[in-house]
């Protein structure tokens, strides 16, 4: 087997060299296309199974969406769980997970996800990552399930990408930056095999990367308008997004360039209520009011669900509105409005201030009953009763695409026939048919954290052996 491989690399660099005098070639065992939460943990995991990796990122930082996302990561954890009374299972969280993707999600897929959490959570902790101790729902999550890094210096925000680099970085992991890879290499004579990529680094010279096998990592669509649009034509310009501007798709159109199948493609995830500045990472601290000052949509429900209800209103916006409970969240950003009482609240927002009024009393009677009957909210932490209150006008913003690229259990990417493409791995957001419809909010690092160990260790194992 080492000796076939020594006879492919040798020819893919006489290729190679043929190809352009200017051209850098570089060989590794493992070549990682996306230095993201996905590929990160592929790479750790690749280099713990003693193989060279090289990571390509295009951006001058690594990060991608898991460096700005909320860093809440579900898990089931008895941990925490049970002594907040919150039972919980791993067939719960697998149930919920296929329902709220309306079982589009592949179940094997899913349930490896699901399982694979817990022990994520605890690689998390082994690679230095201090867990905060307690267990909340973040906003989409469904299910008091939601963990997240402790708010130590230097933060809360970015801890995953923090502790993912010092670890690549300690495994000698070889990281370029602003190296954006254009082409998978898949061309015979090497039996279909992916062998390696091509890139492009910041002043534009040419790379070759050979490698004896390669995980994409690259990330979502959400901030390629022309291509989120072809898949849902409500995701055109005027729509914001909350992802990063490198969440372009390469990596879906470049799979797709060499033969590999897609799945989901039009399920794409809004934000129901971005831009608030009153945080809405806690759903049971908010509501989410209309113009004519009436709530719309279980506050605690699916992301999909708010961006429907949000679009449906006048104007396709919400106002998100909390008491000083939500402080336990952060402070609100600019743009906040604040009042000491509803009705001065009511008149900032332009709303009746009667109808707003009787909104927030009724909603606090079903706190105080713990059952909303109007949309079945069974997120209601807190009353709306201690001033001051505040309110800001949110709209959807394209948060998660959904679709992606076919990958079987042991993340290989799947070709239009069904087969798979011998040397190519993908995992994260780059990939389909997990989260199905609807993304279930906090499953998108238990997503990347899972599927980027497998893709790692298999492209490791393809690439040295056992
Ligand atoms: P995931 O959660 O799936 O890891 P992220 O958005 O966190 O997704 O990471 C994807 C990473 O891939 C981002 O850092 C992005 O800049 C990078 N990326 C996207 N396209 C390319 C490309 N063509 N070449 C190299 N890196 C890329």
């Amino acid at each position: 087997m080492k000796r076939l491989w020594s006879l492919v690399l040798l020819l893919c660099l006489a290729l190679a060299a043929s190809a352009g005098a200017k051209e850098v070639v570089l060989t590794t065992d493992v070549l990682v296309i996306g230095g993201g939460g996905a590929g990160l943990c592929a790479a750790i995991e690749a280099a713990d199974r003693g193989a060279e990796v090289i990571v390509l990122e295009k951006m001058p930082f690594l990060g991608g969406n898991t460096l700005i996302s909320g860093q809440a990561m579900n898990v089931v954890n008895p941990k925490t769980q049970v002594p907040a009374g919150i039972e919980d299972s791993i067939e719960l969280h697998f149930a919920q997970t296929l329902a709220a993707g309306d079982y589009r999600g592949n179940p094997e897929l899913v349930r490896i996800m699901i399982e694979g959490a817990p022990a994520a959570y605890e690689w998390y902790e082994r690679l230095g990552m201090i867990w905060e101790d307690t267990v909340f729902q973040i906003y989409g999550a469904l299910y008091p399930r939601t963990h997240w890094p402790a708010n130590i210096p230097p933060g809360r925000q970015g801890a995953f990408i923090r502790v993912l680099e010092k670890a690549a970085r300690e495994r000698n992991v070889q990281i370029l930056l602003n190296t954006r890879a254009t082409k998978l290499l898949r061309e015979s004579p090497f039996a279909g095999r992916v062998y390696g990529a091509r890139a492009v680094d910041k002043e534009g010279n040419d790379l070759v990367v050979l490698a004896k096998a390669v995980v994409l990592a690259s990330g979502g669509f959400g901030a390629n308008v022309e291509m989120r649009s072809k898949y849902d034509p409500r995701f055109g310009p005027d729509v914001g997004t909350t992802n990063h501007v490198g969440a372009t798709g390469d990596g879906i159109l470049m799979a797709q360039d060499i033969g590999a199948d897609l799945v989901g493609m039009d399920y794409i995830q809004c934000i129901g209520v971005y831009g608030s500045p009153v945080s809405v990472i806690r759903p049971g601290l908010v509501l989410y009011i209309n113009n004519k000052g009436e709530r719309i949509v279980d506050e605690g429900g699916r992301r999909d669900a708010i961006t429907d209800a949000v679009l449906a209103q006048e104007g396709q916006m919400a106002w998100v509105v909390a008491d000083q409970h939500v402080l336990e969240v952060g402070e609100p950003g600019s743009g906040v409005l604040v009042a000491d009482t509803l009705e001065e609240l009511a008149e900032k927002m332009g709303v009746p201030a009667q109808a707003f009024v009787d909104t927030v009393t009724k909603y606090n009677s079903y706190v105080e009953q713990g059952f909303d009957p109007d949309f079945g909210k069974r997120a209601l932490e807190a009353k709306l009763d201690s001033p001051p209150f505040y309110a800001g006008a949110a709209r959807p913003a394209v948060h998660h695409t959904m679709g992606g690229v076919v990958i079987n259990s042991k993340t290989q990417v799947i070709d239009r026939q069904g087969e798979v493409i011998p040397g190519l791995y993908a995992a994260g957001e780059v990939t389909g048919g997990i989260h199905g419809t609807n993304r279930v909010g906090g499953n998108a690092l238990a997503d990347m954290s899972v599927f980027g160990r497998i893709a790692g260790t298999n492209a490791a194992i393809e690439a040295i052996g056992e």
